[in-house]
């Protein structure tokens, strides 16, 4: 709670407490102090009564009296001593009225002498009247008489005045205090109200800047969630992306990488269609190696590598829907109106173009995971690039480099493979053994670089003669084999003839000048069942090559097995 806020808690709310305690105290200080005014004005009337009774009760008495001494009616005597009575619990009364008045308590007991002073002369009177008649009473009646009545005339006057001073006096106060009272009632209740509502103002400002608050940290809670969810894809995504890069590694052919790439990416680009394009070995055109997912924008299969801006610059290339970049001629957007969105990413390692990636969507999501998709295509180029250098020291390491057959290594690995899998289909096999004639001489003759192109002629040939199953092998020096699989003796015969025939008939340049023909020797040996070898085979072919060699050469010849045939 900010500082303002508990300050109009703590102190506004309090003040406005005392604020309108203080008017409810003053209205009920005010009713009182009304209540006792009433009770004022009902006491003071009651002690003018009660001077105006004591004052008839002392008329009456006399009159009584007068009326007593003209008639002698003793009815007038009692009324006289009646009225007498009366008049002393009436000063008593009076007495006690004004007791808490010092003055006033004075002027009764003035009053009170005076009246006893007024009986005493009228009893005086009355025994005068006994003695000697109503002349005697008459001639009692003196100025004394006149001064004693006037004297309580004058002290009941005094005594009323006082008691309406008093009356007076007490409306002046009782008309301040309730001055004293309205200017409480209009000053206190707005300012109370002022107080209560400035601290209403302050809360619901307060409320206010906490539903702000509440808004903004909501907010903030949503982008924390937002970056959270962002950094767990991107942890998920980092492990696809080494889980693809472990397996990538263990791709022996990269047609095994290429479905791994498009499994890969159908998953992490949902609603994207991707296709993978190698550049051709002739480096003139692109070709479509693998696609997946639905395409928003086809492209062709084929293309020249000007028609991607990706290839023609090095860098991806990207179409944004409402986008102003260029778009490449090899892609074809639908006819209806989509937004498209397209990338074409180049595959190069070690400075070489390899090919390319090229995805589309309708969605723009997938633009946004190209540094992840660029990631992708640089393992799967650095993969295809190592699979095409595994695949180049493969066959160096298989072939021969002068002919461009197969090396003798490959021979010994590749006649033991085929005679089992001809032994196990009970299929023949055959294998030619092939020596060129006289070749030193030729060497000698031409140089050892035209005996070079003339094996490299013959290479050519023997490749040219056999079948997808054959495997052509450069022996060492002059010396080749042809293992035939699925071919019986009579067949390889058959074939040794073809192929003497077609040395014969080769015709090598070099230098700018043919090279004169050459004649070839051949052994024909033939898998012989169980218990036949794959050296035993060669050894076969070799004794029937040497047949052939000692019976005249440029001919083949036929080595049967002395093993029982199964
Ligand atoms: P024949 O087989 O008919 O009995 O006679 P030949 O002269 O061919 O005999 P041999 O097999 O003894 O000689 C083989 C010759 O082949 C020896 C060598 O000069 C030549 N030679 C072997 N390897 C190569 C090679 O790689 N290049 C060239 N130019 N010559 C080679
Ligand atoms: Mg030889
Ligand atoms: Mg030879």
């Amino acid at each position: 709670m900010p500082r303002r806020l508990r300050l109009a808690n703590r102190i506004g709310l309090p003040i406005a407490a005392l604020i309108f305690a203080a008017v409810g105290v003053g209205v009920l200080l005010g009713a009182q102090r009304f209540i006792a005014d009433a009770n004022q004005v009902a006491h003071t009337n009651e002690v003018i009564a009660s001077v105006d009774a004591v004052e008839a009760r002392l008329r009456d008495a006399e009159a009584a009296q007068r009326g007593y001494l003209l008639t002698d009616d003793v009815d007038y005597l009692a009324i006289y001593r009646l009225s007498r009575e009366q008049t002393r619990p009436l000063l008593d009364r009076l007495a006690h009225l004004v007791g808490d008045n010092p003055q006033q308590l004075q002027r009764v007991g003035a009053l009170s002498a005076l009246r006893d002073r007024r009986i005493a002369q009228i009893e005086t009177n009355l025994g005068l009247y006994r003695q000697g008649g109503l002349p005697a009473a008459q001639a009692g009646i003196d100025r004394e008489v006149l001064e004693v009545s006037s004297a309580i005339r004058g002290q009941a006057q005094q005594l009323v005045e006082r008691e309406r001073e008093l009356l007076v006096a007490r409306g002046v106060s009782s008309r301040r205090s309730a001055d004293i009272l309205r200017a409480l009632a209009l000053l206190g209740i707005p300012l109370g109200i002022a107080v209560v509502g400035a601290v209403y103002w302050m809360l619901v400002r307060e409320i206010r800047r906490r539903g702000k608050a509440e808004r903004a940290s909501t907010q903030a809670n949503l982008r924390l969630r937002e970056s959270v969810e962002q950094l767990e894809r991107h942890t998920a995504d980092l492990a696809e992306l080494n889980r693809y890069g472990s397996l990538l590694q263990n791709c022996m052919k990269p047609e095994e990488a290429v479905a791994l790439t498009s499994q890969l990416l159908s998953r992490l680009l949902p609603g994207t269609g991707g296709t993978l394009y190698r550049i051709r070995a002739s480096q003139d055109y692109a070709e479509e190696l693998a696609h997946w997912g639905e395409h928003a924008a086809a492209s062709t299969a084929l293309l020249p590598l000007e028609q991607c801006w990706a290839l023609r610059r090095g860098q991806p290339h990207l179409l944004r829907a409402h986008g102003e970049t260029l778009r490449c001629a090899h892609i074809h957007p639908p006819a209806i109106d989509v937004e498209l969105n397209t990338a074409c990413l180049p595959l190069a390692a070690q400075g070489h173009q390899l090919g390319f990636l090229y995805l589309s969507s309708a969605s723009p999501a997938m633009l946004g995971r190209m540094e992840l998709v660029q990631a992708v295509t640089e393992k799967l180029s650095m993969a295809l690039h190592n699979l095409a250098l595994q695949e180049r020291l493969r066959i160096q390491s298989i072939r021969d480099p002068l002919t461009g057959l197969f090396n003798r290594r490959y021979l010994e690995e590749s006649l033991g493979r085929e005679l089992a899998r001809c032994e196990r289909r009970g299929l023949p096999l055959a294998l030619l053994m092939l020596d060129l004639d006289h070749f030193k001489a030729f060497n000698d003759l031409h140089g050892h670089p035209g005996g070079d192109a003339l094996l490299a002629g013959f290479g050519r040939l023997l490749s040219s003669l056999v079948r997808g199953e054959d495997i052509a092998c450069r022996y060492g020096g002059e010396e080749f084999t042809l293992i035939l699989p699925e071919a019986t003796s009579e067949q390889a015969g058959r074939r040794a003839a073809e192929i003497g025939a077609a040395v014969r008939a080769l015709r090598v340049e070099y230098l700018g000048r043919e090279l004169p023909a050459i004649t070839v020797s051949i052994g024909v040996a033939a898998f012989e069942g169980d218990g036949d070898s794959a050296g035993m085979l060669l050894q076969r072919a070799d004794r029937a090559l040497y047949r052939a060699k000692r019976s005249g050469r440029d001919r083949y010849e036929t080595e049967i097995a002395a093993l029982p045939v199964a």
